[in-house]
């Protein structure tokens, strides 16, 4: 057992990127090759980099090649605006959709395999909210290996950053930043935890990249990994950044029941439909033109809908995907992993039974608000944080507004995480030396002493356990005013229970309790800016459907969130600022 204050060991780096999921790779690998071999660029990953999330991606990144039919960028353009119910920034949008081209291009020249037409073209699926012609019907945009997408990618990237000798600190958690005079003095390096030893790590950098991923362990049914507790989205938060869109979280339609893993979109892009009780292929009254395709708000809430009306399958809280008539080599060539699930965790056989599936929580759109260049912004009035980037699922830049479209994540961490390397090392040529942090190494070391040192206190998974129930049933895909006080009321007091936890384990070797604790407490952090951001917006719009008030709102809410952290543990302090608005006006969203 180890007493305070931690010691703490010191490094000094040019640029620090947080997380090695497929955002964080490729800016490492794009600093490295602008800044030259010299320079000293590391990846800090609490998990072993290959382990990261992006790992699990299954369906597929878009982009508008037309390589099986027709399409064109700024049909993806309008799409992707259309989809997230026109709360997108759309200069940002247009960034990502035109550079997707160019970037699926330059990821396959790295040595990503793409499934391959006949004729030897990187192949193309469906996937929903992506049509021809604005909103004429589906259109084949997302390119994929087989369902391992995310698998290439990382692997790719990885790979590519061997080469280029990218140093990696592995299984190394960040806990803080380091910013010794406050947000306007900018960012100067992170303190970490050295999981094999529990050491603090002072990792001093002149410019520092977060790419931590996302937050769906904030809920009880989800298909996110279980180290995605929002961790860089908190520190962050803590750090008097404000967090972005928060109440825009996406339940993604087809989660194996009760279990929450994925059953990608891709199966229906390949021609999966879904079934009520009476084996109605029931979306073709919500969406009559994209039908099971339409985008994932939409079926989500369809299914509900559903089940409200006691069309669940047998009356409960589910209903059933049919792959049956997709036929043996369409399972095996092009959704291999996903077939493996049902046959393994359901011990159904796709080819002849119905699957049972419900929404899980699945992709924050909001995070930590940047520029087209990762740069945060550290107010309304979008004042840079020197020497601070983020990009990936933690960051919100924000091109997925109200809902994000199918395949538009792998692409959103790849083109803004390249772009946000590539403006780092611009920052860097010029940048000043970085300030040590004293003050937050101190406080860093003293959390983990004292919980290392915790002889009371409420064990860590009796209220993760409590808040990811509470965030599903009162701040899930239907909200309304009365569940969200009651939902922030009640996750105020887990909050602060929170304040006192037990580590039981004193160990300093890979003490996953230790972590499990520090975990918590980020997700209580994030929950608490999404109930207070989605109690504040009185429309529905995307994602956030409240039934008090049905109807998307944009005379007064075509806005973003912006949720400050309350210094004296209050209720976060909410600002808004503009939806950039430069080509599509806001219309009814139908499919
Ligand atoms: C099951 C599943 C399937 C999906 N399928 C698709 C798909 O087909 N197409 C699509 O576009 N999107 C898909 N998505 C979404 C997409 O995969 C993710 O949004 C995206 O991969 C996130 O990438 P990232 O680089 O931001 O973070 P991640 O890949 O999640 O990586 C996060 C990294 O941060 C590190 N980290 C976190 N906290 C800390 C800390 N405190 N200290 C140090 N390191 C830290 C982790 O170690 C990890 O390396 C899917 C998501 C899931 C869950």
């Amino acid at each position: 057992m180890r007493t305070s204050p931690v010691p703490v060991r010191t490094h000094h780096l040019d640029a620090v990127v947080v997380g090695a999921g497929g955002a964080g790779l490729y800016a490492a690998l794009e600093l490295k090759k602008d800044l030259g071999p010299d320079a000293q660029v590391a990846v800090l990953s609490k998990l072993y980099p290959s382990r990261s999330h992006t790992g699990a991606a299954q369906g597929g990144v878009c982009a508008a090649l037309g390589n099986t039919e027709e399409d064109h960028w700024e049909w993806h353009w309008f799409d992707t605006v259309k989809g997230g119910d026109y709360l997108v920034d759309q200069d940002a949008a247009e960034v990502m959709c035109h550079d997707a081209v160019e970037t699926i291009i330059n990821l396959e020249h790295l040595g990503l395999p793409f499934n391959r037409t006949p004729e030897g073209l990187i192949d193309q699926r469906r996937f929903g909210g992506h049509t021809r012609n604005y909103g004429e019907g589906p259109v084949r945009r997302s390119c994929f290996a087989a369902d391992r997408t995310g698998h290439a990618i990382l692997h790719t990237l990885y790979q590519q950053c061997i080469k280029h000798d990218v140093t990696f600190y592995d299984e190394f958690a960040v806990l803080d930043l380091a910013m010794p005079n406050g947000p306007g003095g900018g960012v100067t390096g992170v303190i970490a935890l050295e999981l094999a030893t529990s050491e603090i790590h002072s990792f001093r950098a002149r410019a520092v990249l977060f790419a931590t991923g996302g937050y769906g362990k904030m809920f009880k049914v989800t298909s996110n990994a279980h180290t995605l507790t929002g961790d860089g989205v908190a520190i962050a938060y803590r750090r008097g950044i404000p967090l972005e869109d928060m109440e825009m979280y996406q339940f993604h339609p087809t989660g194996m029941y009760k279990l929450g893993f994925l059953l990608s979109e891709a199966v229906r892009g390949e021609g999966g439909v879904l079934l009520n009780n009476d084996g109605e292929r029931f979306m073709e009254r919500y969406a009559p033109t994209m039908k099971d395709l339409a985008s994932r708000d939409v079926v989500s809430r369809s299914i509900y809908q559903e089940v409200a009306a006691g069309r669940g399958i047998d009356g409960k809280d589910y209903i059933h995907l049919d792959v049956r008539h997709l036929g043996r080599e369409i399972l095996d060539k092009k959704l291999p992993d996903v077939t493996g699930f049902v046959r393994t965790y359901f011990k159904l056989e796709p080819l002849t039974d119905l699957i049972p599936i419900q929404p899980t929580a699945h992709y924050a759109m909001g995070g930590i608000p940047t520029d087209i260049d990762g740069r945060v912004l550290a107010d309304e009035h979008n004042t840079v944080v020197s020497g601070f980037y983020a990009a990936g699922e933690c960051a919100c830049v924000s091109v997925h507004g109200g809902n994000r479209l199918g395949t538009n994540s792998l692409l959103d961490i790849l083109v803004f995480g390249r772009r946000a390397g590539i403006s780092m090392a611009d920052y860097l040529r010029t940048a000043p030396e970085p300030e040590r942090d004293v003050a937050g190494e101190a406080t860093a070391s003293a959390e983990v002493g004292e919980l290392l040192r915790s002889a009371d206190g409420e064990r860590p998974a009796v209220i993760r356990e409590q808040m990811q129930a509470l965030m599903f049933e009162k701040c899930g895909v239907y909200r309304s005013e009365q569940l969200l006080t009651e939902c922030r009321d009640e996750l105020a007091a887990l909050k602060q229970r929170a304040q006192s936890l037990l580590v039981q384990d004193k160990g300093c070797r890979y003490n996953t309790d230790l972590g499990e604790a520090l975990e918590l407490r980020y997700l209580l952090e994030c929950a608490e800016a999404c109930v207070a951001s989605a109690l504040a917006r009185t429309e529905s719009r995307g994602a956030h459907a409240r039934e008090d008030y049905p109807e998307r709102d944009d005379v007064n809410w075509l806005r973003h969130s912006l949720a400050f952290r309350d210094t004296a543990g209050g209720q976060p302090r909410l600002a808004y600022k503009p939806v950039t608005v430069t080509k599509f006006e806001p219309k009814p969203r139908v499919y």
